[in-house]
């Protein structure tokens, strides 16, 4: 009993420091230092480490800029009616890398969150040009479903 007792509390403890290390705060860079990007507080962006992990699995070593063009194909592709396949990016093996970082959001709206980041950030004629994409894209639904 004493030897289940302490291998619950060692699980506990274990689980306990698991989650500690994925809500440690980590340091990305939106345009990665291997390429060319600085070490400024404008580049950086603090992310859990869990999500940290994420956002490279599912972006790889993209800049921000990339990876906002990424997101508008992809909510281009979402719009279209009849399309089964939802999104190419995520794949079943990338849906959990997609949820720890944007949870149930659509990729249009993974797009806004992260126009209001880059807005946040201080790159704000990059966040207008996606405002105005996004605007766009709205303004596209509406003629559809209208
Ligand atoms: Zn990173």
């Amino acid at each position: 009993m004493a030897q289940l007792n302490r291998s619950k509390h060692v699980w506990a403890r274990a689980s306990a420091k698991q989650e500690k290390i994925a809500k440690s705060l980590t340091c990305h860079h939106l345009v990665p230092k291997s390429r060319g990007g600085s070490a400024g507080a404008r580049n950086i962006l603090r992310l859990a480490w869990d999500k940290h992990q994420s956002w490279h699995k599912l972006f790889k070593n993209k800049t921000i800029m990339e990876v906002l063009e990424l997101l508008l194909q992809e909510a281009r592709f979402e719009k279209k009616p009849f399309t089964s396949k939802r999104f190419q990016l995520v794949r079943w093996d990338k849906l959990q890398s997609w949820h720890c970082l944007f949870k149930e959001r659509s990729s249009t709206e993974a797009l806004e969150l992260l126009v209001k980041m880059v807005w946040l950030k201080g790159y704000h004629s990059l966040s207008c040009t996606y405002v105005q994409e996004l605007d766009k894209l709205k303004s596209e639904k509406l003629e559809c479903t209208g």
